[in-house]
């Protein structure tokens, strides 16, 4: 079994909700991340360090790229939050551990491709910052993004970014993953899978999110954590907007 998380946007108690669910399950293998590590949440160095330890692969968010090259097309608050993020990783003692944290930044890769799986953080046309949302399948919609974001990959995607999980067929559905309770067979067709966000869920379910894959199926799982917790940290930030402790209680 793989599992596939993402969006963690450093919020530590929802990441080790997922980690101790998935330890708990006895049947995971290896973990990938799909980026979005950091970003609005109040604690991206325990994350960085957490996430680099437990999966055999970390893709670059959006929020990565921000940190790095500029939070362009972000609204304020986001972009006050990276910058407040890239504040606290210059100031992480030791040195040589804040060196590692910015090589270990500076080499994500945006996509990988494990067999006839694709992961990216976005799209496979945009790995980094494309957007693939249910209302790409609404009427009015641009009729070729879809039939373009398919024609990228072989056979299975995996994405994150949206925050909300679910599964994009080729004949242009959205399944959305409060309706797969029993998982989802993808073992024959093509399917673009959106994991879900650990730590900042926006399909109206606050639970942490995250998805396995046992190479014939995918399933949501749905962790409650201490959102408390998390809530009471990043009010304690002044350069965190406080409607990101808010969001998380409402899942959105
Ligand atoms: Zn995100």
């Amino acid at each position: 079994m793989i599992a596939f998380i993402s969006d963690i946007h450093a919020n530590l108690a929802a990441l080790n909700a997922v980690l101790a669910d998935i330890d708990s399950l006895g049947t995971v293998e290896r973990i990938f991340c799909l980026g979005d590590v950091v970003g609005y949440g109040p604690q991206p160095r325990e994350c960085i360090d957490l996430v680099a330890s437990r999966c055999k692969l970390i893709l670059m968010g959006n929020h990565e790229h921000a940190l790095l090259y500029g939070a362009y097309g972000f609204h304020a608050a986001a972009k006050r939050a990276i910058d407040w993020t890239r504040d606290t990783l210059q100031k992480v003692q030791p040195v040589a551990q804040r060196k590692a944290i910015l090589e270990l930044l500076q080499n994500l890769p945006i996509r990988h491709e494990l067999g006839d799986l694709l992961l990216v953080h976005g799209s496979p046309r945009d790995p980094v910052m494309e957007y693939v949302l249910e209302s790409d399948l609404w009427e009015g919609a641009d009729p070729d993004k879809m039939d373009s974001i398919f024609a990228g990959f072989q056979r299975l995607c995996f994405v994150g970014h949206t925050h909300r999980p679910g599964v994009f067929t080729a004949d242009r559905c959205f399944l959305p993953a409060g309706d797969l309770e029993d998982g989802f067979d993808v073992s024959d067709g093509k399917y673009l899978v959106n994991v879900g966000s650990v730590g900042q869920p926006r399909d109206r379910n606050p639970r942490a999110c995250y998805t396995l894959y046992s190479g014939q199926a995918v399933y949501f799982r749905r962790v409650a954590y201490d959102i408390e917790d998390t809530a009471g940290r990043v009010r304690e930030v002044e350069a965190l907007d406080k409607r990101f402790a808010d969001r998380l209680f409402r899942g959105e």
